[in-house]
């Protein structure tokens, strides 16, 4: 039979064990179980850096959806003539003073094109399958 409590060389608890009569097994079973409510030391750096390991995966996976969403949010702005930093709801903006709304600038052409063109486009349609039909001679019913 292993002696747990004993096996732990320089442990202060194994010296006092041995000073105080080991071969004791109701003292053994005492021990061990107080050793098995102690977390094991061992594992806590292993759980520790495995958990560190863990955030920063998590933090890097973070960090490329942020610039992911900045570079659109950017694109969407220069499409809209907004500002890319607040959209014009802050005032204390250094770009635009609360100024950028969209359309506040002159939009980006090639990013207006495939941004709010075909949105625009989308927008008629549904706009137009909405209004009631025009009667027989052209007009729109009252
Ligand atoms: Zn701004």
């Amino acid at each position: 039979m292993t002696n747990l409590v004993l096996d732990a060389p320089g442990d202060p608890t194994a010296d006092l064990l041995r000073q105080f009569g080991a071969a004791d097994p109701r003292l053994q079973m005492f021990m061990q179980l107080i050793r098995q409510r102690q977390p094991a030391s061992p594992a806590e750096p292993q759980g520790s850096q495995a958990a560190l390991d863990r955030l920063t995966a998590r933090s890097e996976r973070l960090r490329e959806v942020c610039r992911a969403l900045r570079a659109r949010n950017d694109y969407l702005a220069s499409a809209l003539g907004a500002c890319a930093r607040c959209w014009g709801e802050d005032e204390e903006c250094p770009l635009c003073d609360g100024r950028g709304a969209p359309g506040a600038f002159e939009p980006r052409p090639d990013a207006f094109e495939a941004c709010v063109v075909p949105a625009v486009r989308r927008q008629r349609v549904a706009v137009a399958r909405s209004e009631p039909e025009p009667v027989s001679d052209g007009r729109r019913p009252a």
